[in-house]
């Protein structure tokens, strides 16, 4: 099954909604940062909201979410695009806590108290950024409020992630419903019943829904135009050249000096995982460029 994300509207223009299947991408930045169960799933919904948020970005736009929990997983950071590509780390990833008494992995205790800032950069001089406090930690709450409270966008968001037995990411996706001002009390009243009654996203998506699949379960009968539909995948950034320009930026002394102790560099790139190791000719040739 792909990753994709759809983008909807009812057919009387009172709500919108967002939703997306993240199986594939989780599993892939679970194995790029190693991460354990909890971690896995506290990162994975991060991302996969980055993406929802982000489909209502355009062209070059950029969307980066930032969870500053008090709990063991420390930061959690995601940077999302208008294109459905979606990066991000959590600072803490080999984290094991005991499950909730209900058998479910405990991201609220793990990420805590704290902020969550939602930077977008939409080309302009100074990015915008949205700051609410956590109301769980469990992140799809955090993220509604943030949407209540910094957007005044009534909204509900649903994320999840299984994790199997072997560690594995079995399943994954997220469900963004916004209401438009002035939309009628009998349409919420509506959602607010078919999303209360409506399975865990994970366990949906485990049962191979799609996200078409799981926009009809949450609005129950109301009918949806579909205006996008676009794959969704883990993509970084970063590149050879580009860390040879940070390298270089560090200025002549400061190669010479990693060059005599260490004789190398290895630069690992938070947001993806990935390592770039600079050999001794490789530092030489930056410092005669520089
Ligand atoms: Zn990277």
């Amino acid at each position: 099954m792909e990753d994709y994300l759809v983008r909807g509207i009812d057919e009387n223009g009172q709500f919108r909604v967002f939703a997306a299947v993240t199986t594939n991408l989780v599993e892939e930045a679970r194995q790029r940062h190693d991460t354990w169960p909890v971690a896995s799933a506290a990162l994975g919904r991060v991302l996969t909201a980055g993406l929802l948020l982000g489909a209502n970005l355009k062209g070059d736009d950029l969307i980066t979410l930032r969870v500053f929990g008090n709990g063991p997983l420390g930061a959690i950071t995601v940077s999302a695009n208008a294109g459905g590509e979606v990066r991000g780390y959590v600072q803490e990833p080999h984290i094991d806590l005991p499950s909730t008494p209900a058998g479910k992995l405990p991201v609220g205790a793990a990420v805590g108290q704290g902020l969550l800032h939602v930077t977008k950069d939409l080309g302009l001089k100074e990015p915008f950024t949205g700051s609410t406090e956590l109301v769980s930690g469990e992140i799809g709450e955090d993220i509604a409020q943030y949407l209540v409270t910094s957007e005044q966008t009534p909204s509900a968001v649903s994320l999840g992630v299984l994790v199997g037995p072997d560690a594995r990411v079995k399943a994954a996706g997220g469900l963004i419903v916004q209401l438009f001002p002035g939309a009628d009390e009998e349409i919420l009243t509506h959602l607010e019943k078919s999303l209360a009654e409506m399975p865990p996203i994970s366990s949906l998506v485990n049962l191979k829904l799609q996200p078409e699949d799981l926009v009809a379960r949450a609005v129950d009968g109301l009918n949806i135009h579909f205006l996008e539909k676009h794959p969704v995948r883990f993509a970084c950034k970063c590149s050879r050249e580009k860390v040879g320009d940070i390298l270089a930026a560090m200025g002549k002394k400061d190669i010479e000096k990693l060059l005599k102790e260490q004789g190398r560099a290895e630069v690992r790139c938070h947001f993806c995982g990935e390592s770039y190791i600079f050999e001794a000719p490789d530092l030489q040739e930056i410092v005669l460029n520089s």
